[in-house]
């Protein structure tokens, strides 16, 4: 049987000097495209899911929305997005975090998190860790619990883990593939 890191790799795509020049753009569209891999994506994130005893996954806006949906529905737990700051109607959290030039913020309903849930944080891929770590921020100031985060693939020398170790306080970074 191949094994299943093998199989996620090889449906992974290295797209050079994307968006900007210097990027090497991790493009999981063609995993996406091959159902046995995005199956067995979905179903190894949904076994982290539960084994850290999660209730809610936050998916962030946009590959963590495609990842995380059918991983909540596998793990039969909630799914909440964190959006870039504008796009939610409702009464909403923004957390401010900062890029390499400038800043960004990401948003989440307030009402979608409360002190009784444990949150696993999805996405494709953990590059500076500032995304994931603004997320955390917010599952904590909506009294959430974190559970982990889970990703497809950690880019290690960019020290996203570094960074995000404050903000984790002990719960687990999962990365199924890291380069
Ligand atoms: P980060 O720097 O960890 O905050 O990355 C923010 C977001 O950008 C993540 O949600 C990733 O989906 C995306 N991203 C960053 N770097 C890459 C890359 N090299 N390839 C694909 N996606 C990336």
């Amino acid at each position: 049987m191949t094994d299943i890191r093998t199989l996620l790799l090889s449906r992974i795509r290295d797209v050079p000097d994307h968006p900007e020049p210097g990027v090497m753009f991790k493009d999981i569209t063609p995993l996406l495209a091959d159902p046995a891999a995005f199956s067995a994506l979905t179903e190894a994130l949904a076994e982290l899911t539960v084994r850290y005893g999660a209730t809610k996954i936050v998916g962030l806006e946009a590959r963590g929305f495609i990842l995380g949906a059918p991983v909540a529905v596998r793990a039969g737990v909630g799914f909440v997005p964190v959006r870039k700051a504008g796009k939610l109607p409702g009464a909403t959290l923004r957390q401010a975090y900062d890029l390499e030039y400038g800043t960004a913020e990401i948003e989440v309903h307030a009402e979608d998190l409360s002190a009784e849930d444990r949150v696993m944080v999805v996405d494709d891929v953990l590059a500076t860790g500032g995304t994931a770590e603004a997320s955390l921020r917010l599952i904590r100031r909506a009294g959430a619990e974190v559970a982990g985060v889970s990703v497809l693939m950690e880019l290690g020398f960019l020290g996203g883990r570094t960074r995000l170790a404050p903000a984790l306080d002990g719960a687990p970074l999962e990365a199924l593939l890291q380069v």
